[in-house]
């Protein structure tokens, strides 16, 4: 992995979430995208180097949901930015890790994006992404 490529928050409400980290970030949301495989709606921030994705779940069962009515809002996961993600996919798998999906998927911000099982990585969820040239 070359970076961290962004921190990836659940929120409950984009609508509130959106300029709350405006003022905090003190820079306006660039772009929000819904992932129809994923069900969430995505907005992303841009500060320097360093990018956040807020995460709001389109979808009672999904995910996101998921994750907030167990933990509440909060840090979802932190994506890691590789060059070759098949490579990486391949190299982690034989490390032990479990991958959450066999096959890259096409995620938010034109990346191709694998998840790691948090069990194997003391519970924080890892997410692998590949921009897609
Ligand atoms: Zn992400």
């Amino acid at each position: 992995m070359t970076n961290v490529e962004h921190i990836g928050l659940a929120v409950r409400d984009l609508e509130v979430s959106i300029p709350l980290f405006e003022k905090l970030f003190n820079t306006n949301c660039y772009k929000t995208e819904v992932v129809e495989s994923e069900k969430v709606k995505t907005a992303f921030f841009q500060k320097g180097e360093t990018k956040v994705e807020l995460l709001e779940s389109l979808d009672a069962n999904g995910v996101i949901a998921r994750f907030i009515e167990k933990k509440g809002e909060g840090i979802h996961h932190i994506a890691l930015a590789v060059k070759d993600i098949q490579t990486e996919m391949k190299r982690l798998q034989n490390e032990g890790f479990q991958l959450l999906n066999e096959e890259p998927k096409k995620g938010a911000d034109n990346k191709l994006i694998c998840f790691l099982h948090p069990k194997g990585t003391n519970g924080i969820l890892i997410e692998l992404c590949q921009e897609i040239e």
